[in-house]
């Protein structure tokens, strides 16, 4: 029974969402307006490949990195991929006589291009996308049995240069019906489509030229995250009264998305970034449709849902309204964590049977609000999912940095105040925890570039100041409450870290294999969390049938359930990102104390 159970978890925790089912955002502040996400917008598996092989050839130390053109068509992302040292570069002179890393990019290149880049005694990564290198040999195939080729698409995009480099001696690229109307006539001819291309352009294209041909063979070569992607997005924008398309103005794929959405819904817009809405425009529509270009990260389109959500929302005023911002203005400050830190250490404690001491809440709280502001301003800010977080850490970079250590320094004052050894605990893991991020072992490495090290690092730091200082405090240490509330405590921060990690690589933020999620993979990650929570039960179940501080146990247990119950919902209907993701998963905390504290008063 046990031992099913993480599978069981597992299943529901990988519900996917049929594609006639698209994702709603019913934007509670307001109930006369629904927003509809796409499922399929945001970056293609092709795309997510590349950044992903290149994130891991930086953090294995591997620089400079070169990629043949620029891997999306993002200035942010390109400019954090930049800060990392992986640089786009426009031409192979470019990187004649130079050392490092050459990463040929998700649409591919020529087989002339690759043996010239072979050739340059760089280290080549081939990052070409598998579905491109179907179509790449659907062409040499044919053209080694004497057939032209035709391709349907942009003449000029990177990929099209690349599969024209495997046709044979007549080639052709055409945009559609009327320019395959101008071509000779053919004998034998292969008709093949670039992989964004529309559907029914290709066939209609394809039934042209195979008039005009004595042979021709179709090959749709349209991949199918591409066919996905526009089946959903046609569906959508015939049922809503604005629709719009996230991703770069330059972006092919995202500009066919725009054509095909504006036939079904004339009032289509294209933004690049959220700052491009309109706000007269958002205010009159009732049901709005999302989607995004296969280079659009997912917290673009994210930071474009929370820019309507705000100018949808300045029309109502309410106390939930205002509670709503407050919450908010928690959460993007790392108020919130603090405040989860407080109410883990009051569990932690009455789990050891140890008196209430408010100073120890506070230097927790402190400690976990110090560290976290610290570790968000070394990483910038930059690419998280939500706009005012970004504004926020932008905006404010230097009071919020004094704050930190600011509150950093008084919860080492106070833990100095409190007893030495309580000072040296606090101060090892705040110092070790302030230079996560940096660099500075040999080689330039850094505990960050261990697998899966931030939500290890967290589960440890809260630990120790959550659950190890209360009995340190008390003289309770190497005590079986003690060890319990430990490992407690560093179970529950590794789950709700892992969890915030999961969100981040959903939001495709640029995240490396610090975090579990990208170093481990969905599978064992997804176990990982499911025997955690199957271990915490059966701890939590054990002591309660043993009759150990069973109004607290039980209470705990019931707080538990409730969480893993609402993830699971949570899951089967669409993963939280961003804000919401951090107000649900921190917040167990906060739940978890309440009833503690409530299971005392009975
Ligand atoms: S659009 Fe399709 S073929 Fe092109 S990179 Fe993405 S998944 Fe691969």
């Amino acid at each position: 029974m046990v031992s099913g159970l993480p599978a069981f978890v597992n299943r529901l925790t990988s519900v996917k969402i049929p594609l006639d089912r698209p994702l709603c955002y019913n934007l509670s502040m307001n109930k006369d307006l629904e927003v509809i996400l796409a499922q399929t917008a945001g970056f293609c598996p092709g795309v997510k490949k590349a950044i992903d092989r290149v994130l891991e050839l930086a953090q294995s130390g591997k620089h400079p990195i070169h990629t043949l053109g620029p891997l999306i068509h993002n200035t942010q992302v390109i400019e954090m991929l930049e800060q990392k040292g992986i640089h786009a570069v426009d031409s192979i002179d470019e990187v004649r006589g130079k050392s490092g890393v050459l990463v040929i990019r998700a649409h591919g290149i020529t087989p002339e291009a690759e043996r010239e880049v072979r050739g340059l005694g760089l280290e080549v990564v081939d990052s070409t996308c598998p579905l491109v290198k179907n179509v790449h040999s659907v062409i040499s195939k044919h053209a080694s049995q004497g057939y032209d080729t035709v391709i349907v698409g942009d003449k000029g995009h990177a990929e099209v240069v690349g599969l024209l480099g495997y046709a044979g001696q007549r080639a052709f690229v055409v945009a559609g019906p009327d320019e395959a109307q101008k071509l000779p006539e053919l004998d034998k001819v292969v008709i093949v489509a670039q992989t964004t291309q529309e559907e029914d352009v290709f066939l209609k294209t394809a039934a042209v030229v195979q008039g005009r041909a004595r042979q021709a063979i179709i090959a749709n070569t349209i991949c199918k995250p591409t066919r996905d992607r526009q089946r959903e997005t046609m569906e959508l924008a015939g049922r809503v009264d604005l629709m719009i398309i996230v991703g770069a103005k330059h972006s092919a794929n995202t500009a066919r998305l725009t054509a095909l959405c504006q036939r079904l819904c004339p009032n289509t817009i294209h933004v690049e970034t959220e700052e491009e809405l309109d706000a007269a425009v958002i205010r009159t529509a009732r049901r709005i449709g999302i989607t995004a270009g296969a280079s659009t990260p997912g917290w673009m389109t994210e930071r474009v849902l929370a820019r309507i959500k705000e100018m949808r929302k300045k029309e109502a005023v309410s106390a939930l309204n205002a509670l709503e911002r407050l919450l908010e203005l928690m959460v993007d400050s790392c108020a919130y964590t603090g405040l989860s830190a407080v109410s883990l250490t009051y569990v932690c404690m009455k789990l050891q049977g140890c008196r209430i001491d408010d100073r120890l809440l506070v230097l927790a709280g402190l400690f976990v609000f110090s560290l976290h502001i610290i570790n968000r301003v070394a990483e910038k800010g930059v690419g998280a999912a939500e706009t005012r977080k970004v504004e926020l850490f932008e905006k404010h970079r230097l009071p919020l940095t004094v704050t930190a250590f600011v509150s950093g320094l008084m919860s080492l004052g106070l833990s100095l105040f409190l007893q030495v050894r309580i000072f040296v605990v606090v101060f090892s893991c705040w110092l070790l925890g302030a230079l996560y991020p940096f660099r500075f072992l040999y080689g330039r490495t850094g505990l960050i570039d261990f697998p899966g090290s931030r939500d290890i690092a967290t589960a440890l730091g809260w630990g120790a100041v959550c659950a190890y200082l209360p009995g340190l405090h008390q003289g309770i240490v190497f005590t079986k409450a003690n060890y319990l509330a430990v490992l407690f405590a560093i179970l529950l921060v590794f789950s709700r870290s892992v969890m915030l990690g999961i969100t981040a690589v959903h939001s495709d933020l640029i995240v490396g294999r610090e975090n579990f999620y990208k170093a481990l993979g969905s599978r064992r990650t997804y176990a990982t969390l499911a025997s955690i929570q199957v271990l915490l039960i059966a701890i939590l179940g054990a002591l309660l049938a043993m009759g150990w501080k069973s109004r607290l146990v039980g209470a705990l247990l019931i707080g538990n359930l409730m969480f893993v119950g609402g993830v699971a919902f949570g899951r089967s209907q669409h993963t939280p990102k961003g804000f919401w993701a951090e107000a649900a998963v921190d917040g167990q905390f906060v739940i978890l104390a309440f009833f503690a504290w409530l299971s005392g008063r009975f």
